[in-house]
């Protein structure tokens, strides 16, 4: 059982970094013409940016697909990417972006720092000098009360 949390974590922590990197050097990069979508006012629910969420998504239905015989690693890898993507669409899509009105603005520490460092994120609509790149990774200022 411990190794399967093992991966679970894995597959969570290559999300964030993988993540983080996909969308400052890609995504802000040479895929800018899809994320851009989501960095302007939107008038449809989905966004071409969306495609994205459908690719990680597609990516960890395969591993839980190809390891769900046996149980390996690919299947808790698979999870762990569920769990990110799980995470990343109630914090990310919802609590930041309100594409479901589910909460009202965040009251906590850790989920305040979150909020304002993907705020400061789409404070350019830019594919240049955007800050922040990760969810959870993000510059340590966030999480300070007196900023907010
Ligand atoms: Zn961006
Ligand atoms: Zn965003």
């Amino acid at each position: 059982m411990i190794t399967a949390f093992i991966f679970i974590a894995l597959g969570f922590a290559t999300m964030e970094f993988s993540g983080w990197f996909i969308h400052k050097y890609l995504m802000h990069g040479p895929l800018w013409m899809i994320h851009k979508t989501h960095h302007q006012p939107s008038k449809t629910f989905f966004e071409l940016n969306d495609l994205f969420s459908l690719l990680f998504g597609s990516v960890a239905v395969i591993l839980i697909i190809k390891g769900i015989d046996t149980l390996d690693y690919r299947f808790w890898m698979g999870i762990g990417i569920s769990v990110y993507g799980l995470l990343y669409f109630v914090l990310h899509d919802v609590l930041v972006h309100r594409r479901l009105k589910w909460f009202d603005r965040p009251k906590t520490t850790f989920l305040k720092g979150i909020f304002k460092a993907h705020q400061a994120h789409h404070r350019t609509n830019q594919k240049e000098d955007a800050v922040s790149f990760g969810l959870f990774v993000v510059p340590k200022k966030f999480f300070k009360d007196e900023e907010n």
